[in-house]
């Protein structure tokens, strides 16, 4: 990829930014902050499991939020750096698409040199993200085919397991995940295997894209300035419902302002939608459409 030519100089170039990352993350995230800031991401082997996994051994503690500023924060300390990078990642239901599933990534950057700790998020449909229990080898191979294996790495447990440690993961061969799956089979006291997609980046790479889309996200925000105390971070920070109906003119639910701010001092700018919507359809509208 190659390097901004033009424009003003980034406030990052050749700064080192450590992300702290067990998956490989890093081949996702880096070509953006080259291309965008000049920077080089560098990864720090922290034992991100220690903060808790996806498969629920250890359990998590606070938001997705919480966790990405934690894991950020730990693995500077351990590389003694002065800018870091963590990314946190969330499987489930589409808030708002019924019957998909989503993928809600967060991308948390800290400068300490600055002072200013800026985020940003995806939610995403992009992902594969499915579980379930099973108990044929026709359901596993359905289930399989589905969730994009082998490009994309399965976990497979007993349903019902005393033993904890019996938990295969990264699968990406036919003959492992039958193996995995007959073994799970007598293993789970109710006879039945819990089957899930493995989110870890390093073996899913819809979720690395996904991660890549938001690495450029975060760049392009670390790129801008504030325009009153020259800060780099500047961005949108919160929203406004209330967008009008386009038949009555009442207030709906839809975000209707922008609210864009700094990372260090206090000014704020608020603008209409980015997308340049300026009025809800009349199907989001509580009074036309109850
Ligand atoms: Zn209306
Ligand atoms: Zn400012």
């Amino acid at each position: 990829m190659q390097r901004a030519t033009h424009g003003p100089r980034s406030p990052y170039e050749n700064c080192q930014i450590v992300l702290t990352t067990k998956h490989e993350k890093v081949v996702a995230i880096r070509p953006a902050f080259q291309e965008l800031l000049s920077a080089e991401v560098v990864e720090c082997e922290f034992d991100t499991d220690q903060l808790g996994t996806f498969s629920g051994e250890v359990e998590r503690p606070g938001t997705a939020l919480e966790c990405a500023r934690r894991k950020c924060v730990a693995g500077m300390r351990l590389a003694g750096a002065k800018y870091g990078l963590a990314s946190e990642g969330s499987f489930g239901p589409h808030p708002t698409i019924p019957f998909f599933a989503c993928d809600y990534e967060i991308l948390y950057f800290i400068d300490q040199e600055r002072g200013i700790q800026v985020h940003e998020s995806i939610l995403s449909e992009k992902t594969n993200y499915r579980t379930a229990c099973l108990g044929s080898f026709q359901e596993l191979d359905q289930f399989a085919e589905k969730s994009r294996f082998p490009s994309h790495a399965l976990i497979i447990r007993p349903n019902v397991w005393r033993d904890r440690s019996v938990i295969f993961k990264g699968i990406q061969s036919q003959d492992v995940m039958h193996h995995a799956f007959s073994q799970c089979l007598n293993l789970s006291e109710d006879g039945r295997v819990w089957v899930e997609t493995d989110m870890r980046a390093h073996v899913n790479p819809s979720r690395m894209a996904v991660i890549g889309e938001l690495a450029l996200k975060l760049g392009k925000r670390l790129a801008t300035e504030c325009p009153s105390c020259k800060t780099p971070g500047w961005g949108v920070v919160s929203y406004e419902k209330g967008l009008r109906c386009e038949y009555c003119n009442l207030p709906t639910e839809l975000v209707s302002f922008e609210i864009s701010g700094c990372p260090s001092c206090q000014f704020s700018e608020r603008k209409g939608r980015s997308d340049g919507q300026k009025s809800a359809s009349q199907r989001y509208c509580g009074w036309c459409n109850p």
